[in-house]
C-alpha cells in the first residue's frame, strides 16, 4: 500500500495536538492526541511512498519504532486513508487511461469520502465503467440524467423512447436544439456518447451471448407523460418486478418534481404499493387515476426547465449511489419538491401487505440507511454522529441478488 491521507478533506489544526480532518459535519473526524512529529509525518502520507520508505522517514524524524505503522494502522482504521495504488486491476486499468481518470477526478475525490477501506474509491469508480443502466424516456429528465450517469463514468446506459424530438424536449445537458426532429432515443444516447469520459472496457468473456437479454443493474424510469410520473402504473414496471431488476422513478408533474421511490422488488414499496396505499387513504384514487390516464393527451405539458434539471440531478445522485453498493434514502420513499417553495421533502412508499410484490414486512431493517457501522478514530471523534456517513454492509458495486 501506498497510503495517502484523504486529500479530500482538509485539514486544520483545532489545538496543540488535535487534527480535524474535513470541514462539513457529514464527513469531518477529529484525531488525537497528535504530536508536532507526527503531524509532521502525515506530510508524508501522500501515496508516493511505500511502507519500507516511510519507516525509514519515520527513524530520520525521531519517530519511536513502530510509530509509523501505528499512525498508518490508526488512521485507516478511521477511515482517513487511501492508497493511491490500490483498487485491483480494473482501478490500475483506469489509472493508465489518465485522460479519463482526469475527467472523473473530482468524482474520485468524492468517492474517498463515502468510503473507507483504502484504495475502494478507485475501486468503485472503475466498477462504474462496467455496469449497465437503462433509462426509460428521453425528456427533459430523462435525457439529462442519462448523460449525467454517462458523465459520471458509468458505462453503459441505454436509453429508451419514441417518437422525434419536440422543441419543448431541449435542455441544456439533455437534447440539444439542433435535434429537433430527429429521433429521440438516438439523439440521446448521442448525449450519452458525448459526455462520457471515455469508452467502457471491452465486455469479458462473460458477455453474454448475442440475443440474450443482458441485464441492466438499474433502470430509471423517467416518463415525460405527466401521469405515469404521479402515478406510475404498476403494469409497465411487471417486467421489471418478475425480473428482479432495481428501478428508479424521477420525472416532473405539473409544479413538482419527484425523485423515487428507488425498488428494490420483493423488499421494499413499489408502484404497486404505491397505488394500494393511495387508494387506501382516498378511496376516489382509482376513478381519479381512470381519468388521468384515459384523458386527451396535451401535447406540451407543464416543466419547468430548472426543476426538471434538478429532478434529473437528484435522480442521478440517487441512482449513483446505489450503483456505488449504498441503499439512497429513495429506497421506500418518494423525494417531492414544489414550486416555488423549492423545499424537498420525502413521502414513505410502504410496502402494502396485498400487492402481489411481497415486500411487505420485508426488508424494512435491511434498507434502512444510516445505521451503519460507527467510524472509528485513533482516540478521536467525527464532530458530529448523526451526521455520520452512512454506512452500510458491503455490496459490490452495481449489485442487488443476480444481475437480471
Ligand atoms: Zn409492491
Amino acid at each position: 500500500m501506498h497510503p495517502m491521507v484523504k486529500p479530500a478533506l482538509r485539514r486544520g489544526w483545532r489545538d496543540l495536538n488535535t487534527v480535524q480532518f474535513g470541514m462539513t459535519p457529514a464527513h469531518a473526524l477529529t484525531l488525537g492526541p497528535v504530536d508536532t512529529a507526527t503531524g509532521s509525518f502525515l506530510e508524508l502520507l501522500n501515496g508516493t511512498r511505500g511502507p519500507t520508505l516511510l519507516r525509514e522517514e519515520g527513524r530520520r524524524m525521531d519517530l519511536p519504532d513502530g510509530h509509523v505503522d501505528r499512525v498508518v494502522e490508526g488512521l485507516a482504521r478511521a477511515g482517513l486513508l487511501d492508497d493511491s495504488r490500490g483498487g485491483g486491476p480494473d482501478a490500475d486499468a483506469l489509472r493508465g487511461k489518465k485522460e479519463v481518470l482526469d475527467r472523473l477526478r473530482p468524482d474520485l475525490a468524492s468517492l474517498s469520502l463515502t468510503t473507507s477501506e483504502p484504495g475502494d474509491a478507485m475501486r468503485h469508480l472503475a466498477a462504474r465503467r462496467a455496469l449497465r443502466v437503462r433509462v426509460r424516456g428521453a425528456g427533459r429528465v430523462g435525457a439529462v440524467l442519462a448523460g449525467l450517469l454517462s458523465g459520471a463514468g458509468v458505462g453503459e446506459i441505454d436509453v429508451l423512447d419514441g417518437g422525434r424530438v419536440e422543441p419543448w424536449d431541449v435542455a441544456p445537458g439533455g437534447l440539444p436544439a439542433e435535434s429537433v426532429g430527429d429521433r429521440r432515443d438516438e439523439t440521446a444516447r448521442r448525449v450519452v456518447r458525448r459526455a462520457a469520459p471515455g469508452r467502457p472496457p471491452r465486455r469479458g468473456p462473460t458477455t453474454p451471448p448475442e440475443g440474450s437479454t443482458p441485464g441492466f443493474s438499474l433502470v430509471i424510469v423517467a416518463p415525460r407523460d405527466d401521469v405515469a410520473v404521479h402515478t406510475p402504473d404498476p403494469a409497465a414496471a411487471e417486467s421489471l418486478m418478475t425480473s428482479g431488476t432495481p428501478h428508479l422513478y424521477a420525472g416532473v408533474v405539473e409544479g413538482t418534481g419527484v425523485v423515487g421511490p428507488l425498488v428494490l422488488p420483493g423488499e421494499t414499496g413499489c408502484a404497486g404499493c404505491l397505488h394500494a396505499d393511495r387508494t387506501d387513504r382516498d378511496p376516489a384514487w382509482p376513478r381519479l387515476v381512470a381519468q388521468w390516464r384515459s384523458g386527451r393527451q396535451r401535447q406540451v405539458r407543464a416543466c419547468d426547465l430548472t426543476l426538471a434539471t434538478t429532478v434529473a440531478g437528484l435522480a442521478a445522485a440517487h441512482a449513483l449511489a446505489f450503483l456505488d453498493g449504498r441503499t439512497p434514502s429513495s429506497a421506500g420513499a418518494r423525494w417531492e419538491i414544489s414550486l416555488p417553495g423549492l423545499r424537498w421533502h420525502t413521502r414513505p412508499v410502504e410496502a402494502h401487505p396485498a400487492c402481489p410484490c411481497g415486500a411487505a414486512g420485508k426488508g424494512k431493517q435491511e434498507h434502512t440507511p444510516g445505521d451503519g457501522e460507527r467510524r472509528e478514530t485513533m482516540a478521536g471523534q467525527g464532530p458530529s454522529a448523526e451526521a455520520r456517513h452512512e454506512a452500510e454492509p458491503p455490496r459490490p458495486a452495481g449489485t442487488w441478488r443476480a444481475h437480471v
